[in-house]
């Protein structure tokens, strides 16, 4: 009896030829990412690949395993507020950011990471990838709200956290060394 074939391989129906490298960081370790997933981000949490996430929808098509950058730009994170209640996501926000400032004016935590490689994206948002005992966080800082008064985002996202890591700590460490670090610099 003929095993059945296994067609995850298999080039991806879509002419589009896979880029060389990652518009962001310049990486070459590149992920297609499979579509009718779940929506939102499937975790490797039984150890497996880091798993793109699988947005249901046009984009993004691409994944970098290095710096987590998913292109053509995601634009979900910027069109949410604007769908649902942009008060209450102004006002989120606006308290997170205080918050970070606060906690950021403090002497760092010991277990704060480094700045591995920070750069500028081409619309503006700054991108760091922060870099743990474990692994990388990137950390985008969005400036969307700014023109309605709001504060800069800064977006977190990990993939393949290991088991015994508390990822949101370890998002909130990383958005914290992302604002000391913009301090500094602007300084
Ligand atoms: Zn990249």
């Amino acid at each position: 009896m003929a095993e059945p074939i296994e067609m995850r391989d298999a080039e991806p129906e879509s002419p589009e030829a896979k880029p060389s490298a990652c518009p962001d960081c310049g990486s070459t370790a590149i992920v297609a990412i499979a579509y009718g997933m779940p929506v939102r981000e499937m975790r490797a949490e039984s150890g497996g690949e880091p798993g793109p996430a699988g947005a249901v929808g046009q984009s993004p098509r691409w994944y970098c395993q290095y710096c987590f950058h998913r292109w053509p730009q995601d634009l979900f994170s910027e069109l949410d507020w604007a769908a649902e209640s942009e008060q209450q996501y102004l006002t989120e926000k606006t308290a997170e950011f205080a918050s970070l400032c606060v906690e950021a004016a403090m002497t760092p935590h010991p277990e704060e990471p480094a700045v591995e490689k920070y750069w500028l994206q081409d619309n503006g948002r700054r991108v760091f990838l922060m870099s743990f005992p474990w692994g990388r966080v990137r950390v985008e800082r969005g400036l969307h709200l700014v023109p309605l008064g709001g504060p800069p985002v800064y977006e977190a996202s990990a993939d393949s956290v290991p088991q015994g890591v508390d990822e949101h700590k370890a998002k909130r460490l990383a958005q914290l060394a992302a604002v000391r670090f913009d301090r500094k610099t602007s300084a």
